[in-house]
């Protein structure tokens, strides 16, 4: 039982009013579950909602924000959970979970599928792969897919296609003023333009409709593991094999303590490793021989690439990324990865503070680079890495330390990086950093938010605030 007390004060008749108009659950501190309802995956984020409502369909949701609004309440938005600053929650305030509204429907003959908005990557994929269809989604299966979606999505399907938002063919939103919209290329195409990328600033998305692509079932992919004391090696090699990777490989870099993981040999535990980690989406053999100059580097601590059903690599780093972990990302598009760029991310790696924190090279460019730039409110879609630290604790301690330093890490890197950075990925870094990542797309979408929420009603996220 929650031992803090929301200050907020709701009658108890004004909730049993609520209650009585929703199918779903409404649940306030003091009531069993509170605790559990309460909960986000990033445990940095220990918030007291004045109330949490467990939607069960759309008119939940139209009925919860109107709920808000009469009441003044600071409105969160939930779907998967995953949001690294901790937007999905709040003190005091009400969240709108949708996480049980999952139900997902694929049309296997046209290669689509509409998928509510609590659906979580491992459900969709589950559902798609039975047609041996996917979409681009998330690298751990427990994300949701409306923040991510949103925000653009970034996963081992982009280079071949294109970004989780680039496969957005409409979605059902439910707006500040209660409207349910239809949003589509053809139906309110500015809204439409807005939710690839803009993240929940312009309404609550109840169902994403998605075009689906034949994959698998199997693939090749996997990651291999090097000696820590190589990373400057890998990492030259890396930035050359990127330019002639296929579109089918999408790959990543990443900069790790090793984790007590079967599948790391033992006396390598805790020790500093480099991972080169990806999948091949196209013919096995052509998987294979694209990834193998991967595992040809000499002397792997373990080798991992392989062949294996695709929705078992979209799980695959699962155990490894699980709740409650203190999580702060800080993440910025390179322009590129010069020698001193390699020399300072080892620095830094050298002097890491925690064993759970990750320094990612995320290979970009592919489909993801020939959608034209102004197709969509996604940032950039030019630079060829993306850099992501991922600074993370498993309590508590250290979580003040895990931050200064990848701060720090990415105050180091500047020369390399653009300016730019993915939404998804930002902490809760001010309105500032909110503009670097739209870049010159921030005043389009204030405009936007001037149409559809110009009170700000939706304003726990990466915000666009309204020009009033
Ligand atoms: C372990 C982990 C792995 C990740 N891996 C990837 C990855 O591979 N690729 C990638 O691109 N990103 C990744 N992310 C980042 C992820 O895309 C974002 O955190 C995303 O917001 C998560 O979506 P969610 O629905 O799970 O989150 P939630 O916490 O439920 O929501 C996050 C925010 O999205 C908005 N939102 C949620 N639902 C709705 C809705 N129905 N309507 C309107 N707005 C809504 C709200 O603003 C909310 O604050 C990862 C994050 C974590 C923690």
């Amino acid at each position: 039982m929650a031992i803090h007390e929301t200050t907020t004060v709701l009658g108890d008749a004004t909730v049993a009013e609520l209650t009585q108009a929703v199918r779903g659950e409404v649940i306030r501190p003091g009531d069993p579950g509170y605790d559990d309802a309460r909960t986000i995956w990033n445990g940095a984020h220990d918030k007291y909602p004045a109330l949490i409502l467990r939607c069960a369909g759309v008119a939940d949701v139209m009925r919860g924000i109107e709920f808000a609004r009469s009441q003044d309440l600071l409105l969160a938005v939930r779907g998967g959970k995953h949001s690294i600053p901790g937007f999905s929650t709040c003190d005091d305030g009400m969240v709108l979970d949708l996480s049980g509204m999952q139900e997902v429907r694929v049309d296997p003959v046209a290669r689509t599928a509409r998928a509510q908005a609590g659906t979580t990557w491992s459900t969709f994929d589950h559902e798609t792969q039975a047609f041996g269809l996917a979409t681009t989604g998330g690298l751990v299966s427990s994300t949701g897919i409306a923040g991510f979606t949103l925000g653009g999505g970034i996963g081992w399907l982009m280079r071949k296609h294109g970004l989780t938002c680039d496969n957005l063919i409409s979605a059902d939103v439910v707006t500040a003023d209660g409207r349910l919209l239809h949003a589509s290329e053809d139906e309110n195409a500015d809204l439409f333009w807005g939710l690839r990328g803009g993240g929940g600033n312009f309404g609550v998305v109840t169902s994403f409709e998605y075009r689906l692509h034949p994959v698998g079932p199997m693939v090749t992919a996997g990651p291999v593991f090097y000696a820590g004391d190589r990373a400057a090696e890998i990492m030259r090699f890396y930035r050359e094999w990127v330019h002639d990777a296929p579109d089918e490989a999408t790959t990543l870099l990443n900069l790790l303590t090793a984790p007590p993981a079967p599948f790391i040999p033992e006396e390598w535990h805790g020790k500093p490793l480099v991972a080169l980690i990806g999948v091949h989406s196209g013919a096995l053999a052509d998987g294979e021989r694209a990834l193998r100059p991967l595992r040809e580097l000499g002397d792997p601590v373990a080798d991992l690439i392989g062949q294996l059903p695709y929705v078992a690599m979209q799980s695959l780093i699962d155990p490894l990324w699980g709740p409650g972990a203190h999580s702060y990302f800080k993440a910025g598009w390179l322009g590129g990865l010069d020698d001193a760029a390699i020399d300072t991310l080892i620095h830094y790696r050298d002097t890491v503070t925690s064993p759970k924190t990750e320094i990612h090279l995320q290979h970009i460019g592919g489909a993801v680079a020939r959608v034209p730039a102004d197709a969509t409110a996604f940032g950039d879609r030019s630079a060829p890495f993306l850099m992501n630290i991922t600074a993370s604790t498993f309590t508590a301690d250290g979580y003040d330390e895990a931050v200064s330093w990848a701060q720090d890490l990415y105050g180091a890197m500047t020369p390399a990086l653009t300016g730019g950075t993915y939404v998804n990925f930002l902490s809760n870094e001010g309105e500032e950093r909110v503009r670097a990542a739209y870049g010159d797309k921030y005043e389009r979408l204030v405009a936007l938010k001037d149409a559809y929420d110009p009170t700000n009603v939706f304003r726990l996220n990466q915000n666009i605030a309204p020009s009033a």
